[in-house]
């Protein structure tokens, strides 16, 4: 097994819902199959280990169900934990690094096995030392701390589209807003990404949910734009001179929206999302990918940059 995982053509696989496969077959796959988990409780806190075969909604529904706070904005991402901090999954204002205490990681260029603490791991938006490292790490087990608690600013509704599904949901449920549970945010965001996003236990169509990182740029661009184009969509980021944008405002103004060339698409709900309506090949999608890229980049002047992990010949350097 150690010699298998130091082989650079093995590509290690969690539920395989965010890569593009560009040239198959893949020459040789290992996968995690532990999906235990257990947690410890000390007053409000929680401090929960997860192995990295489990799925991240399942480990979303088990913590939400027993009334813990802090994962149910993650509600109904697709994958395992153990690809969660590749590219710090995250949603809705949250991101997995905002509960992390600690991973259990396998090195494949030493053979050794090491646990890293948070502020090992180099998470920032959509990015980690593991995913700027890759294949080298092998997490094998994730620590996070939840609470019992409510956060101060319980219930988080500020995002789009929630507050109205936060409202229906209410009501429907007689109950008012300070009255709701984790499992009750964690259900009403289901619902808010069920009405945009391709169902991704029923396929087709297959998509990588969002196919492009929205871009964050200089501060004087994101002005520049914002002249130009009051209604696009910009956040503020944890660094005062760098403003992030939608990537799908920028993809549905350049006319993608619900475009289609053979099997190869971009959705009809979310500009952002890339599908598969049935056989269309990972070149055939990337191809489609990279004209995005150039019409974003000619258009707007901002460069995109794809969040599924890219796979096929030639794709990266060997491992040490
Ligand atoms: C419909 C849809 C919606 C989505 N919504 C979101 C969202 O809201 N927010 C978000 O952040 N992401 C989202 N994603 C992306 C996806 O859910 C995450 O990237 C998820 O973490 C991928 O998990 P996976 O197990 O399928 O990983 P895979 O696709 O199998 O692998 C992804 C990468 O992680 C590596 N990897 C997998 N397991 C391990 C491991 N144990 N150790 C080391 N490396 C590993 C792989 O080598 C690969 O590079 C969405 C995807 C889809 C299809």
């Amino acid at each position: 097994m150690r010699a298998f995982l130091a082989d650079p053509r093995t590509e290690v696989l969690g539920s395989g819902s965010n890569i593009l496969i560009l040239n198959s077959p893949l020459p040789q796959v290992a996968q995690i199959t532990a999906a235990g988990w257990q947690a410890l409780i000390v007053g409000e806190q929680v401090y929960l280990t997860a192995e990295a075969g489990l799925g991240l909604d399942a480990l979303v529904r088990e913590t939400t169900a027993r009334g813990w706070f802090g994962l149910e904005r993650l509600a109904e991402i697709p994958g395992t934990v153990g690809a969660a901090p590749m590219q710090n999954v995250g949603a809705y204002g949250v991101q997995l690094s905002d509960c992390v205490t600690g991973l259990t990681v396998w090195d494949r260029a030493r053979a050794r096995m090491a646990h890293w603490r948070p502020e090992d791991c180099g998470f920032a938006y959509r990015d980690s030392r593991f995913k700027q490292e890759e294949p080298r790490w092998l997490v094998l087990s994730v620590g996070l701390r939840l609470s019992t608690r409510p956060p101060a600013d319980w219930p988080p509704l500020s995002y789009p589209g929630v507050h109205a599904a936060a409202e229906a949901y209410s009501a429907a449920h007689d109950r008012p807003f300070a009255e709701l549970t984790p499992a009750d945010l964690a259900e009403i965001i289901t619902r808010v990404r069920r009405q945009k996003l391709p169902d991704w236990r029923n396929p087709p169509p297959g998509s990588a949910g969002s196919f492009f990182q929205n871009p964050v740029v200089p501060a004087a661009q994101a002005s520049a734009l914002r002249d130009r184009y009051p209604q696009l969509p910009q956040y503020a980021t944890d660094q005062p001179a760098r403003v992030k944008l939608s990537a799908g405002w920028l993809i549905e103004h350049c006319g993608w929206r619900g475009r289609r060339e053979g099997d190869a698409g971009i959705s009809a709900e979310h500009a952002l999302v890339l599908v598969n309506h049935g056989h269309a090949s990972g070149a055939a999608l990337w191809s489609m990918a990279q004209h995005i890229q150039r019409d974003v980049l000619a258009h707007f002047g901002v460069p995109l940059i794809p969040e599924p992990r890219l796979l096929g010949a030639g794709e990266r350097p060997a491992s040490g």
